[in-house]
């Protein structure tokens, strides 16, 4: 039976006046989470997940665990639906557990976000969870170096938390417990602080689980202190009499969480974690600004996109309304010959209205541009629109009085009356 011996230390800071951050140690299951979101809203995230964690991890499997991540979503979601002053919270979480593999002893590991989980083994510390954050994901399609990433002014944005969405993708591993294995959970109060080669020397430094934990904190504090500080510490005492020899190569399994479309081409799934380099791990302090909200790269980019499409489609539709309204025509209302505001039979959803009236009757204009005006004669503008009704008066006028001179000398007013029926 595997048996483990843990300690642990969770720290304000030098800077924040609050301590967002949460860890959770019982027999068997392991978290740190690191809460965001204003006025006492992260204190509320980061606790809410992991209570919620605990009580939804009910059996010692793998698959359990991740739905337990899933179950603590969905609590700090449904929060802060019905609590306003909750809105926008949101989490990390980073976990580890003993678990049922196979008959066999293991231990899981789960993550969302930017908290840690690292292995310490034979005195050389591997991360093991990937961060999920904008400069993480740039770092590993190879865009930014690690020392860009340390001065990157978006250093501070998840691509992943609880709480932002109803669903979370959770990446998970499987590992087998080797005796005097040394796993440390830890928010990024801690490493973006202090440098990991000097985490691994606290770490191999300092035998007591409760003693190392507290001189991380310490570490971090000496250094700037500028972010909450949390770390949770698992020693491996005995591992159900499983050496590093028999497991392999294929201690450390990844289970790798469904297409992360905001993450891709992070490059192949970590069979083995690489150790890390104490030249690679030069300081990595971040900003003293506050972490902001987590935000997705993918909800940003359909953000974009959607506001993009709205813009489109409110021009298209200020054009067609523009289009429909600042045009006229001449037409005819029953006999009557009008101007419209608008096109001949409409545009889409906007009808023609009548505009003016005029004295002429359909059957006054003349023959030649009676079908037109049925029809209806488009005019920029309303003055254009009188100007051509004055000319069909004017041809009419002239035909009355020519119509008017050829027939026998007799009242005017019976050709006149003759002609406009
Ligand atoms: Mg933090």
């Amino acid at each position: 039976m595997t048996r483990v011996v843990w300690g642990s230390a969770t720290h304000t800071g030098r800077v924040r006046q609050a301590n967002e951050d949460a860890v959770l140690t019982t027999g068997g299951l392991f978290a740190v989470a690191d809460g965001m979101g204003g006025h006492q809203a992260g204190e509320v995230a980061s606790r809410l997940a992991l209570d919620a964690l605990a009580e939804a991890f009910e059996q010692p499997g793998t698959e359990v665990l991740v739905a337990a991540v899933e179950r603590a979503n969905l609590s700090v979601v449904e929060r802060a639906a019905t609590d306003p002053t909750l809105a926008g919270m949101g989490t990390t979480l980073c976990a580890m557990a003993l678990v049922d593999l196979d008959g066999r002893d293991a231990i899981a590991v789960v993550n969302v976000g930017d908290s840690r989980l690292y292995l310490l083994s034979d005195g050389v510390l591997h991360q093991i969870t990937e961060d999920h954050s904008l400069v993480a994901t740039l770092q590993r399609q190879g865009r930014i170096t690690a020392d860009e990433a340390a001065v990157h002014p978006q250093r501070n944005i998840l691509t992943r938390a609880l709480g932002i969405d109803a669903t979370v993708l959770v990446d998970s591993w499987e590992m087998v417990p080797v005796v005097g294995d040394r796993y440390l959970l830890c928010s990024d109060g801690l490493f973006n602080e202090v440098d990991e080669s000097r985490i691994a020397a606290a770490l191999r430094r300092l035998a007591d689980p409760t003693e190392a934990s507290q001189e991380l904190i310490r570490l971090a504090n000496d250094a700037a202190g500028r972010d909450n500080i949390s770390c949770v510490i698992v020693d491996v005492l005995d591992d159900d009499g499983r050496d590093r020899a028999a497991a392999g190569d294929s201690r450390i399994t990844r289970h790798s969480s469904p297409a992360d479309p905001e993450l891709l081409d992070i490059g192949s799934p970590v069979g083995a974690a690489a150790p890390v380099s104490d030249a690679v791990s030069s300081g990595t302090a971040r900003g003293a600004g506050r972490r902001s909200m987590a935000t997705s790269v993918l909800t940003w980019r359909v953000v974009l996109f959607l506001g993009s499409l709205l813009v489109l489609a409110a021009f298209v539709v200020g054009f067609v309304w523009w289009t429909g309204t600042h045009t006229y025509h001449v037409g005819v209302d029953g006999t009557q010959v009008v101007i419209y505001q608008g096109k001949p039979g409409g545009l889409l959803w906007i009808d023609p209205k009548v505009a003016e009236t005029t004295e002429l009757q359909l059957a006054d204009v003349p023959a030649a541009s009676r079908a037109a005006v049925s029809a209806g004669v488009e005019e920029p503008t309303l003055a254009a629109a009188r100007t051509y009704v004055r000319n069909l008066l004017d041809q009419h006028e002239q035909q009355t009085s020519t119509t008017t001179s050829i027939i026998p000398p007799g009242p005017a007013v019976s050709s006149t009356s003759t002609t406009r029926g």
